[in-house]
């Protein structure tokens, strides 16, 4: 019997927070920690679950009070949305990795370097656009390769790389030297940390965090660049994006080497 299926049984079909092991509270807490403090409300809450068996890169556990799912791996454990307890199960079962010659043009791509606060060392996230079989396109894409199946709340509803058809660099996917500088740009007020840059024809826009993506009716995403000028506040231009758009993420198993497909930020 696979490791994943079994469960509702024991829970409610969408458990709310549970008082035992935080199922519903909690996202992920360190496993060690809570070893190490039984006493502590995260030493609680890995009491409360029972090892149900391995999985690909880590160990499941499940909750007698709630039936919520855990997966386990090195010092996290990271709670399993239930709605989603198919998909993990297919991630476990199957190797999910590009084709050489994809893994050729998410090479060119390029991935998002860890920026300048030291955010996005768990993952290695290539964005392009994606075509699974029937012809379905997604055209924000996003490769993550990691160790742990797609629990994060911003990668729902997520996919498998093993449904990729045709992986290509997309419209919206920003180029390289964007999203480098990007990286290295520091909030200089909540939530905002823009980087100037500007279009071919050398209009300027404003880009805040480190988005893989452009959405803009007006501008080509691959055609933009990092401006030389400075950032005024005062002469604010307007926003790279002007609509949104869902970022798909294709989750893929992370491998000896992945980091190497990350884009640098250049010594100063
Ligand atoms: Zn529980």
């Amino acid at each position: 019997m696979s490791v994943f299926t079994h469960i509702a049984t024991t829970g409610p079909e969408q458990p709310g927070a549970c008082e035992m092991c935080g199922y519903g509270r909690t996202i992920t807490y360190n496993w060690r920690i809570a070893g190490k403090e039984p006493e502590s409300q995260v030493g609680g809450y890995r009491q409360s679950l029972e090892h149900f068996g391995a999985t690909k890169n880590g160990e499941l556990y499940t909750c007698n009070s709630c039936g919520g799912r855990w997966f386990v791996y090195e010092r996290t454990a990271c709670a399993l949305p239930v709605h989603q307890l198919d998909l993990f199960e297919r991630w476990s079962g199957a190797d999910q990795v590009l084709t050489p010659k994809h893994l050729d043009i998410a090479r060119k791509i390029g991935a998002r370097p860890i920026d300048v606060y030291g955010n996005g060392k768990r993952s290695v996230d290539v964005p392009c656009e994606i075509e699974i079989a029937g012809g379905e396109v997604f055209p924000a894409a996003v490769v993550s390769f990691q160790k742990y199946p797609p629990y994060e709340p911003y990668k729902q509803p997520a996919r498998l790389a093993s449904e990729i058809v045709d992986l290509r660099p997309g419209k919206y996917t920003l180029p390289a030297s964007v999203r480098i500088a990007t990286a290295q740009s520091r909030e200089i007020s909540y939530g905002f940390a823009p980087t100037l840059i500007e279009t071919n024809s050398g209009h300027p826009l404003v880009i805040n965090g480190s988005p893989h993506f452009m959405f803009s009716t007006k501008y080509a995403a691959a055609k933009t660049r990092p401006s030389a000028k400075a950032f005024d506040r005062y002469k604010m231009p307007p926003a790279a994006d002007d609509f949104e758009q869902e970022t798909a993420y294709f989750v893929a198993d992370w491998f000896d080497g992945v980091e190497d497909l990350r884009l640098t930020i250049p010594r100063q």
